[in-house]
């Protein structure tokens, strides 16, 4: 075996905590086996071309204008908070913002996030997290209030209001998606607004630094759509890794790893939101979409909103505090489908184990025999990933094999030159 040598290295190894979806890679694998993306669109909805529509599942999305109205007025006791609109919407409906700080009419020396939500009307989950990020923020825990001290949050909670009046899943009162139509001149009132708002905030003197624009997915799973660096910058992809891997940690038992949902691979697609920061502003902004589960299991928004902040808040550097989901191990043991497969020029291979022991990871070719061993320590329990970069390796199938104690798990890979 020591005829080939490997390189690899550890690229992080991440203490997450908790379990894994079982099923984490099953979408993923689907899209590598046939070698091309499955026709969802990035919220798992795909275009039904007999009913010439996007599918809709849902009758009752629970949350009208009138439902916002109400929060607005709730909300803006809190003196944490001012509400502005950025402009209206096609029907004339304000598209409001909550500015969240400790004095929010004093925010130029504060590090600027912003959140915008609902653009999609069947997607209510993604407001759900909204609305519990927003009951974090304006809460009197010291973390809030270290969040409150050093930034400012601007958050839409419903950027679609007349989608979600009509009834349109995904459309605004003109029929259009305005998602997907941030290059489509001119602009529908709600892109040229949250556009405008963008440059205004980009220009001021503490811009954002983070974007998450939330939705929910058909898929069932939580994720961020993160952009291949085909689309953006490898710094920026080294960027993402670690911003969603952050906010992961926090609850890695319900949200994908970063490689869950890739998009971008050819060029960067200019009709997004954030294709319009990363074509202005690129490494400096993290603008990501970040999906909820649109589906019946769908919850525990508030250990999401928990994470997303804390995440957010970690990347930018800023100390809130106690970390209170510091003290869960991985439930039981996992190896995962790597990533890219099949691959070239490198890898990535994640696993997770309860135990604290000693794991090992070899590789075999297709006739059994080892060919290198590319893990062997021994660690406590958590979530381990290396990058496999093989160098003087033959195309072909391999296998891996990880085992931990009486733990033993093989998935198969493809290397091609
Ligand atoms: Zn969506």
């Amino acid at each position: 075996m020591n005829k080939i040598y490997f390189y690899f290295r550890i690229l992080s190894i991440i203490i997450l905590f908790l379990t894994i979806s079982p099923n984490l890679f099953s979408q993923q694998e689907i899209n590598l086996v046939e070698g091309v993306l499955i026709d969802y669109d990035k919220c798992g909805f795909f275009y039904d071309d007999e009913k010439n529509s996007y599918t809709s599942s849902i009758n009752n999305w629970g949350y009208s204008y009138d439902s916002l109205l109400a929060d607005l007025e709730i909300w803006k006791l809190s003196p944490y908070v001012k509400i502005d609109s950025i402009g209206l919407s096609v029907m004339g409906r304000p598209l409001w913002r909550l500015t969240i700080s400790d004095d929010p009419e004093n925010i130029l020396d504060k590090r600027t996030v912003h959140v915008h939500a609902r653009t999609h009307p069947q997607e209510t989950e993604g407001f759900w997290v909204t609305d519990e990020m927003i009951k974090i923020l304006l809460s009197e825990s010291p973390e809030a209030q270290a969040i409150r001290e050093t930034c400012v949050y601007y958050i839409i909670p419903m950027y679609n209001p007349d989608g979600v009046e009509l009834g349109y899943p995904r459309e605004n009162a003109n029929h259009v998606d305005i998602e997907s139509n941030w290059n489509t001149f001119p602009h529908q009132p709600e892109v040229a607004a949250l556009k405008a708002s963008f440059i205004e905030l980009m220009s001021s003197p503490k811009p954002i630094e983070v974007a998450l624009n939330i939705h929910s997915s058909s898929l069932c799973k939580r994720y961020f759509v993160y952009h291949d660096s085909g689309g953006t910058s490898s710094t920026f992809t080294l960027l993402e890794q670690d911003f969603i891997e952050g906010i992961r940690s926090y609850y890695p038992s319900g949200i994908e790893p970063w490689y869950y949902f890739i998009s971008w691979v050819n060029g960067t697609p200019l009709q997004y939101p954030e294709s319009w920061f990363w074509i202005n502003h690129g490494e400096n902004v993290i603008a990501l979409t970040y999906e909820d589960m649109n589906c019946t299991s769908a919850g525990n928004y508030d250990l999401t909103a928990n994470a997303l902040i804390r995440g957010v808040m970690d990347y930018m550097g800023i100390v809130t505090g106690v970390n209170d989901f510091a003290e869960f191990v991985p439930e039981k043991f996992e190896l995962y489908q790597n990533y890219p497969n099949p691959f070239n020029p490198s890898t990535v291979i994640s696993w997770q184990s309860s135990i604290d022991s000693w794991q090992t990871l070899k590789l075999y070719d297709v006739l059994g025999n080892e060919v290198a061993t590319l893990f062997n320590e021994h660690k406590p329990a958590g979530v381990y990933e290396i990058e496999f970069n093989p160098i003087n390796l033959s195309s072909g199938v391999y296998f891996y094999r990880l085992s931990i104690g009486d733990y033993f798990e093989t998935k198969k890979m493809i290397y091609q030159k």
